[in-house]
């Protein structure tokens, strides 16, 4: 059984304070939550502050990137060791914006997976197709080659251990969302070409659904057997639609 995961992206969001007092109110709307992993990602700015409050409680924290590099002249990076020593236990990792905004590739995607899992941070790797290669009919040729290419040579260990985010570029910030049968597709997809890596650790990584997920569509979207998770934009950005979503009906 995989435990569902609620993961909040805040992207380039709200300051320090603001981020303190949305994690200070989720802490106490979702308190009682046990039977799914919750997880916030702020700015780096604001992780220090975030993790003081969040400390023992229900609420885990990740970073938005970082660079595979340990220490050296990488002016305005951040290196896992210090994602890891701000408190958080996960890493997002080629994020569509960040392919799209700043050259990321599956090469350094891979890099960065990989110095991730040896800093014991969990990557959420994210995968999507744009709107024109969906047209173009090659969903299923993108995410194969971003699961083959991004997530290579990981070792038996670590293979259970990453999240995967399908999160069709199409749907991030524009208030569209896949259907629950068409992300459906491509989860189930997902899982058997990352089986073919890796044969059984497939059946433990979870696989969260990205874009424009609401407090409306999510319980639909859990339904789906292959859908573990969501990886929330928009909707995470404030304490009470990110409970519902937390607290979507099962
Ligand atoms: C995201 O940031 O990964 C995302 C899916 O955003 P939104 O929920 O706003 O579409």
């Amino acid at each position: 059984m995989r435990k569902p995961l609620m993961a909040g992206n805040w992207k380039m969001n709200k300051t320090v304070a603001e981020a303190v007092s949305i994690v200070k109110a989720l802490k106490s709307s979702i308190a009682d939550v046990k039977d799914v992993d919750v997880l916030i990602c702020p700015t780096f700015m604001a992780l220090y502050a975030v993790n003081s409050e969040v400390k023992g409680s229900n609420i885990n924290i990740g970073a938005q990137n970082l660079f595979w590099e340990s220490k050296g002249a990488f002016t305005g990076e951040i290196s896992p060791a210090m994602v890891k020593d701000a408190g958080c236990s996960y890493v997002l990792i080629g994020h569509s914006e960040r392919r799209q905004y700043f050259g990321e590739t599956n090469e350094t995607v891979n890099k960065k997976i990989k110095a991730a899992l040896a800093a014991e941070l969990i990557p959420v790797v994210c995968v999507g197709e744009t709107l024109k290669e969906r047209e173009d009919n090659v969903t299923f040729k993108v995410i194969e080659k971003q699961i083959n290419e991004g997530l290579v040579g990981l070792r038996a260990e670590q293979a259970g251990i990453v999240v995967i985010a399908y999160e069709p570029v199409w749907a991030i910030g524009t208030g569209k969302t896949a259907t629950p049968d068409q992300a459906q597709e491509v989860h189930a997809f997902a899982r058997k070409a990352y089986g073919k890596m890796y044969g059984d650790a497939s059946q433990k990584v979870r696989i969260l659904y990205g874009g424009s997920v609401n407090p409306a569509n999510v319980s639909e979207l859990m339904k789906q057997s292959d859908i573990d998770g969501g990886l929330v934009g928009g909707a995470s950005l404030d304490a009470e639609s990110f409970t519902k979503l937390v607290k979507y009906s099962k």
